[in-house]
C-alpha cells in the first residue's frame, strides 16, 4: 500500500469513528454532579482523587476532604490543600491507627470524621467532596452504610463526590456512576523499595 493509499483510508476511518463519538456526545446531555468510586488494590487511588481536587481548585471551585484513615506520616495533601482557601480539610482524629486496636475508640473517631463529611455533603457550595478511605469505614462496621448513602443520594444535585479505598461494598459500586478498579500489577515496594515522602504519601 503507498502511503497515499495509507492516509487516504486513515482519514476515511477517522471520518467514520468521528461519526460514532459525535453521536455518544450528543446522547450524553445531563449536567449533575458525579459520585466516582476508585477502588481496587493497585497504587493510584488517592492520588488520582487529589488530582481532581487540583483541577476543580483550578477552575476556582470549592473542594471538601474527608480523610478517614490517619497515616503515621502528615501526607503532602493534607499539607498543600489543608492550608488552602478552597479546600475544607478534615483528617479523621488519631484516635484511629492499626495501632490503637481499640475498636470503640476508633468507632469513635469514624463517627466524628463523619459528622463534618456529613456537613461538607449538604453544602452546595462545594463543588466536589472527597471521601478518602471510606471504604474502610464498613469493612470494620464503624458506620452504617445506610446512613453514608441516604447522604449521598440527598446532596445537592451538582455536587461531585470521589470515594476511594480497597474491598469496596456492591452497595457503593452501586450508587456510584463511575467507578475505577485499579489493579496491583506490579508495586515497588514488593521490589524492596521503600514508601517514600511525596511519591507515597
Ligand atoms: P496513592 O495514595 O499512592 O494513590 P492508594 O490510595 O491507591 O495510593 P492506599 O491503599 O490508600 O493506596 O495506600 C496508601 C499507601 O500504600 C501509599 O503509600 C501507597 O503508595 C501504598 N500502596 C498502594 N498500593 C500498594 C500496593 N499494591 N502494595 C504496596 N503498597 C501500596
Ligand atoms: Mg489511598
Amino acid at each position: 500500500m503507498s502511503e497515499q493509499e495509507r492516509n487516504a483510508r486513515h482519514k476515511a476511518r477517522m471520518e467514520r469513528k468521528k461519526a460514532v463519538v459525535d453521536e455518544r456526545v450528543k446522547q450524553a446531555t445531563d449536567v449533575r454532579g458525579v459520585i466516582q468510586l476508585i477502588t481496587g488494590n493497585g497504587k493510584g487511588k488517592s492520588s488520582s482523587a487529589f488530582g481532581t481536587v487540583a483541577r476543580a481548585i483550578g477552575h476556582g471551585q470549592k473542594v471538601g476532604v474527608t480523610q478517614f484513615i490517619k497515616g503515621k506520616w502528615q501526607s503532602g495533601e493534607e499539607m498543600l490543600f489543608g492550608s488552602h482557601p478552597a479546600v475544607t480539610f478534615r483528617v479523621m482524629g488519631t484516635g484511629f491507627t492499626w495501632n490503637t486496636q481499640d475498636r470503640e475508640q476508633d468507632k469513635r473517631a469514624a463517627e466524628q470524621a463523619w459528622e463534618d463529611a456529613a456537613a461538607m455533603l449538604t453544602n452546595p457550595e462545594l463543588a466536589l467532596v472527597v471521601l478518602d478511605e471510606l471504604t474502610y469505614m464498613f469493612k470494620y462496621d464503624y458506620l452504617p452504610l445506610e446512613t453514608v448513602l441516604a447522604a449521598l443520594r440527598a446532596r445537592p444535585a451538582q455536587q461531585h463526590v470521589i470515594m476511594t479505598g480497597r474491598g469496596a461494598k456492591p452497595e457503593l459500586l452501586e450508587i456510584a456512576d463511575t467507578v475505577s478498579d485499579i489493579q496491583d500489577v506490579k508495586h515497588a515496594f514488593r521490589g524492596g523499595i521503600k514508601a517514600q515522602a511525596g511519591f507515597d504519601w
